[in-house]
């Protein structure tokens, strides 16, 4: 079923399509952008196939196997992967007004900062958001401090419910969900406390939580135990202690019955503590794959194993997830978790011209966990285009 604004908005590219078809008497309009003789990989439609794409007036208006017409600019895709504009569910791009222009260059078109900031300092990253180019939406701290290298929440009465729920109703528009760190460098013993406070914050609003897990005081059983369907899991690879495996190794019942229940799990590439090759071959050998992939990315990501988003997805190439699966993991999959997304992560006809073209070349690439665990892997997506609003952004510098 499509919404009211989707339909209006395949309306208007449908009536464009036509007035460009109507031919003989009046020249067509010109596309914007023709993105030609890529291959498009749109999972929330299951194409896979040699594909133009013709855009105009911000949105997609054809995805055919061959597109005529005249157009202000060509991209030649050819040999290349046209992919729907990438959401990358957990960065930090509130932090500082220059980070989220360098992932918009990486084709990441809507992001989510992850809790730079708590209470006392959300109207920064909100501000940040609505100046960012692409798509920015923020999770708001449990501790009112945001993110202390010292732990956020050590001392638990920094998670005052009150406040967080203040800043929500300041900024309905831009903050979609409260953000909780659990670890016991960041909430020691306070781990569930956490939770159950970041619950009551949203409760008033329906918001989702993202918890940070890895290394947590408690069972990772307890800690899902407290999560509602929509939340989200970020760190999903993150290593013992307490991680989504037992201590023998075997992924917890409670995990795969959280999926089921509707909450997500994420991957969270950052820098420190969220990843080891082991964890993520164990889980993956036991079906259990992330529902999406985001780079926990910093301003100082582009030199660390970070890179960009079209690096993080490479990783789950190398370990063996078809190229599809990955590329719904950072659009399909992705434009499901927060509402904000809804109308993105998809090349149908109409919808928002939000676009990344990807190269995937061959040779020799190194890896990184975040253990200095290296992997060397045959395959590599790099950036190549993105387009925005249906206007090509620019190249990475
Ligand atoms: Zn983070």
């Amino acid at each position: 079923m499509m919404n009211r604004r989707q339909f209006v908005g395949a309306a208007a590219a449908s009536a464009a399509l036509l007035s460009r078809m109507s031919g003989a008497h009046a020249a067509p309009a010109p596309y914007d952008v023709l993105i030609r003789g890529g291959r498009v990989i749109d999972p929330s439609r299951g194409i896979s196939a040699i594909r133009d794409i013709a855009i105009a007036g911000g949105r997609i208006v054809g995805v055919e196997p061959s597109i005529l017409g005249t157009t202000a600019e060509t991209i030649d895709a050819r040999g290349k992967i046209v992919i729907a504009g990438m959401i990358d569910l957990h960065t930090h791009c509130g932090r500082a007004r220059d980070v989220a222009p360098l992932t918009l260059s990486d084709g990441v078109t809507c992001w989510v900062d992850a809790g730079s900031n708590g209470a006392d300092k959300i109207d920064e990253s909100v501000a940040n958001a609505k100046a960012a180019p692409n798509m920015g939406r923020v999770l708001v701290n449990l501790a009112r401090t945001g993110i202390l290298p010292e732990g956020d929440l050590m001392d638990i009465s920094r998670a005052d419910v009150g406040a967080a729920r203040a800043a929500i109703e300041r900024h309905r528009d831009t903050i979609v969900g409260v953000k909780a760190r659990l670890s016991f460098n960041v909430a020691g013993s306070n781990d569930l406390e956490a939770v159950r406070r970041a619950q009551a914050v949203t409760m008033p609003f329906n918001l989702p939580v993202m918890v940070h897990v890895g290394q947590n005081v408690s069972p990772m059983p307890k800690i899902l135990e407290l999560l509602k369907p929509g939340d989200v899991v970020t760190h999903l690879y993150a290593p013992e202690p307490n991680s989504i495996l037992d201590g023998n190794g075997k992924l917890f019942p409670e995990v795969q019955a959280a999926r089921r229940r509707g909450i997500w799990f994420d991957f969270g590439n950052g820098q420190n503590g969220h990843v080891t090759w082991d964890m993520a071959e164990r889980a993956i050998r036991q079906g259990f794959l992330p529902d999406t992939l985001s780079t926990d990315y910093n301003a100082n990501s582009r030199s660390t194993g970070v890179i960009d988003l079209p690096n993080i997805m490479s990783k789950f190439l190398l370990l063996g997830v078809p190229l599809d699966q990955v590329v719904a993991m950072v659009t399909s999959n992705a434009a499901k978790v927060f509402p904000a997304f809804r109308d993105r992560g998809s090349l149908a006809v109409g919808a928002n011209a939000d676009v990344a073209v990807l190269e995937l070349r061959e040779g020799m690439f190194e890896f990184l966990d975040n253990y200095g665990g290296k992997r060397t892997g045959s395959q590599r997506l790099f950036p190549i285009a993105t387009v925005i609003g249906g206007k090509r952004a620019p190249q990475r510098a």
